[in-house]
């Protein structure tokens, strides 16, 4: 993407909307490969236990995220179109028409009064909203940060959950009015290995494996479109979810789900789905398009992972520093 250097930042926020946003899919990565994404088909040596082996000419590998950073939309009750007015609106364009001048407390059809999103009888709770809302940007950001439910393990000091990301999704908050718009889930990445963003959206209430299935299937329109393995923090649970709708015999035939090696440590050992198809790293032999061979700095032969499965840290890094970078200069 280029850009003229004295462009407004509303501009470059557009400009780069236009040429990142289309559905999600980046076109300056589309059939991205490189040495650190890209590997040679390697045979299995091991005649026993090849499950995990894929049929593919070269072996690729994306990493399928999801960054809670929270950004806005409609809030309207299952809609999630853009706010007509980003700084201080609350509902898309056909919503805002649609409530005009009327309350924005759920169920009330009086008149708001004049500067206020209510009526004289709801002008206790505007009161208290307008009185609870932090000033500025930052208080959004750290409002998202800290919503307990969620697992941030990247930052210090935080109360962690013992079902991170993997666990039931905790139930929608029940809006009582429309006095603030509703906020993302979290913004779902597909990086390479390498840190290279093939494709992105944005999920609303939860990261579901139904969502993140639908998500794949809009960027690999074709079985050739599909990468060799898919890195995902909850594979076991996107796994489980194709066996039972049955999708999963079309996406075995190019792909194997597998849970990031930071993760995997924290899925249960029990769960032998998990254990036999969600292995980054299967030391049997299983896998020898994810396990390669080495030689460490004595020189002795070893194994190591072919692929990197902490790509889109990278990318959660880059976001903060757009928010950051976002705070200062404003
Ligand atoms: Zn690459
Ligand atoms: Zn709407
Ligand atoms: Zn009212
Ligand atoms: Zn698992």
């Amino acid at each position: 993407m280029e850009l003229n250097e004295t462009l407004p930042i509303d501009e470059v926020t557009k400009a780069a909307f236009i040429a990142l946003g289309k559905n999600g899919v980046i076109y300056a990565a589309n059939g991205h490969e490189c040495a650190e994404c890209t590997q040679p088909y390697r045979p299995p040596t091991n005649e026993t236990s090849n499950d995990m082996d894929v049929d593919q000419a070269d072996v690729t590998m994306h990493v399928v995220d999801g960054i809670v950073m929270g950004p806005t939309h409609c809030a309207f009750q299952n809609c999630e179109s853009d706010l007509l007015n980003a700084r201080g609106g609350s509902f898309c364009a056909i919503h805002e028409r649609a409530y005009g001048s009327k309350c924005r407390v759920i169920g009330c059809s009086n008149d708001k009064v004049h500067l206020t999103q209510a009526c004289q009888q709801h002008k206790s709770e505007w009161n208290k909203h307008t009185h609870n809302r932090s000033p500025g940007a930052l208080a959004g950001v750290r409002r998202v940060l800290r919503r307990p439910a969620e697992n941030l393990e990247w930052l210090p000091n935080l109360q962690r959950n013992p079902l991170p990301h993997d666990g039931p999704v905790p139930p929608d908050r029940e809006n009582k009015n429309y006095f603030s718009p509703n906020r993302f889930y979290c913004v779902e990445t597909v990086c390479a290995p390498c840190g290279t963003v093939i494709a992105w959206t944005k999920f609303a209430k939860s990261e579901s494996p139904t969502k993140i299935m639908n998500f794949l299937s809009s960027i690999y329109p074709t079985r050739e479109s599909r990468p060799a393995y898919i890195c995902i923090d909850k594979a076991c649970s996107v796994l489980k979810f194709n066996v039972n709708n049955g999708t999963y015999a079309d996406w075995f035939e190019t792909t194997r789900f597998v849970v990031d090696s930071y993760h995997y440590i924290n899925h249960k050992a029990t769960d032998s789905i998990c254990r036999t198809w969600c292995n980054p790293t299967p030391s049997d032999g299983s896998a020898p398009n994810l396990v390669i061979p080495a030689i460490d700095k004595y020189g002795n032969s070893c194994s190591k992972r072919a692929f990197n499965t902490q790509a889109s840290v990278f990318v959660i890094l880059l976001v903060f520093y757009s928010i950051l970078n976002r705070l200062v200069n404003s």
